[in-house]
């Protein structure tokens, strides 16, 4: 369980305490008056959340562009080797431009894919975690709100539900018969 401090909007752990980042007392109990612009500037918080997923993904989709160029320099850095007369032999040749871009393409290009990814998940994690106490905060008039479940845990409760409900289904037909 955390509460959100109604000066800062910052979430920490308990009830009933004095807020570290602002100093202001936490107190959970909301007033019927005070729950709209608690929620509201938890809503223009998910605003800007999501522009950092749009910055992550457009990183990530930018740094595949170059993943995939430096693979394509990456096969045009081998040459043929042509001091060997008998054989097709192509060699990678670590001096030649089209490696360097490659090694570029690769390199760049794999940090802004890894960064992009982990940047886009670790801002909607956040902004479904803001959804999720939002809703919380205008059914119980509380600032204090329950651990965010993860998304695979809900859709485990689906498929766990949907086998119960077949089990379930087959045992009432076994019982008919
Ligand atoms: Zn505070």
């Amino acid at each position: 369980m955390k509460t959100y401090c109604r000066q800062c909007l910052r979430k920490t752990n308990g009830a009933s305490h004095v807020c570290p980042n602002c100093g202001a007392d936490v107190v959970a109990e909301l007033q019927d008056e005070e729950v709209r612009p608690i929620v509201q500037a938890l809503h223009k918080r998910t605003n800007l959340y999501r522009e950092r997923i749009s910055t992550g993904l457009s990183f990530f989709i930018i740094g595949l562009t170059f993943v995939i160029i430096g693979l394509i320099f990456y096969r045009l850095s081998f040459k043929l080797d042509q001091s060997n007369v008998d054989e097709i032999v192509y060699n990678l040749a670590y001096a030649s431009a089209e490696f360097v871009v490659s090694m570029i393409g690769l390199i760049g290009g794999g940090i802004a894919t890894v960064f992009g990814a982990v940047w886009a998940i670790v801002w909607a994690f956040n902004k479904r975690s803001i959804v999720h106490d939002v809703e919380e905060i205008r059914q119980n008039k509380s600032l204090t709100v329950s651990r965010t479940p993860l998304i695979f845990e809900i859709w485990w409760k689906h498929i766990s539900y949907f086998f119960r409900q077949s089990i379930w289904k087959m045992k009432r037909k076994k019982a008919a018969k």
